[in-house]
């Protein structure tokens, strides 16, 4: 509280942080995520936010779980939770964790937006993508210079959510693209991809739960990645990468066969 002149009081704002906790190996935070979360007082965060990530918290501070499975109601997905505006002004700083970059495909922005209009001063703290994590872990070069100038980052609700049969997907017809999606949506993908020109022979591949120590990656092409991934059971999270890059998939020959990593134990 600040006392004025006029004897009103002014309640100082707390700071909210919408801060990317990456795709789920908590040695891919970034400095000032590690920093904010361990020495936060309020922390939020959604079912995203890998458990090694929340481990970091601080045992003391609140937590409010935010999202479709924490028994919010749906529309807590589109806007920001309730309690973290209230924390704020009562003049309390909240670490807001989002799962992988907070501006992509997280509704970061609709957050911010929120959080502008009641006055609530916010920054955003940037997080490794659960594209580039995946990419990175399952040794696909996005961009290799033989055969990608560009990668997309897509969603894949399109796909699907369209009851006319196979809508066009708003993807470039070449180059890299990456579906952030539901499992359930990969063989709609690859189908509407094929019916919008891409040959059913380009290599796809599947990563499920990537940087996180039950990583899975299955590779096919746009013709039986779908089926290769139902014979195979991935678990959500999961996201789709087509294009050639995939089949310029390079993993280390010299690595040991298990490596001994901080974050457990890692067959390859
Ligand atoms: N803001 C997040 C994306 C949120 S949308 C980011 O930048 O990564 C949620 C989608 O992200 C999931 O449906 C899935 O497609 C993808 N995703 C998130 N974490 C993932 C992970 N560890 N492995 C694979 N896909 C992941």
């Amino acid at each position: 509280m600040i006392d004025g002149r006029d004897g009103m009081r002014a309640v100082r704002r707390g700071k909210v942080w919408l801060v990317g906790a990456g795709p789920g190996d908590p040695e891919l935070l970034t400095v000032r995520a590690h920093r904010l979360i361990a020495h936060a007082g309020i922390v939020a965060y959604d079912e995203l936010v890998s458990p090694a990530v929340l481990a970091l918290v601080p045992a003391r501070a609140e937590r409010i779980p935010v999202g479709r499975r924490a028994g919010g109601c749906r529309h807590h997905e589109a806007r920001i939770h309730p309690l973290i505006v209230i924390r704020a002004l009562e003049g309390r700083d909240v670490v807001r964790l989002k799962g992988g970059d907070p501006f992509v495909f997280g509704r970061g922005g609709e957050e911010a937006e929120e959080l502008d209009a009641v006055r609530v001063p916010f920054e955003v703290v940037p997080g490794i993508s659960a594209a580039l994590g995946a990419a990175a872990s399952t040794g696909i070069p996005l961009t290799h210079r033989e055969c990608a100038s560009s990668v997309t980052l897509a969603t894949a609700h399109a796909a699907v959510e369209d009851g006319d049969g196979m809508p066009p997907l708003d993807v470039p017809k070449e180059g890299t693209v990456v579906f952030y999606m539901g499992l359930g949506r990969i063989e709609a993908t690859c189908s509407a991809l094929v019916a919008g020109g891409r040959a059913p022979e380009t290599p796809a591949a599947v990563v499920s739960r990537a940087t996180l120590p039950d990583e899975r990656v299955v590779v096919g092409t746009l013709a039986d990645v779908a089926a290769r991934v139902r014979d195979a059971g991935l678990e959500p999270p999961a996201l789709l990468i087509v294009g050639d890059v995939v089949a310029r998939r390079v993993v280390s020959q010299a690595a040991p066969a298990i490596e001994l990593r901080p974050y457990g134990l890692r067959s390859r």
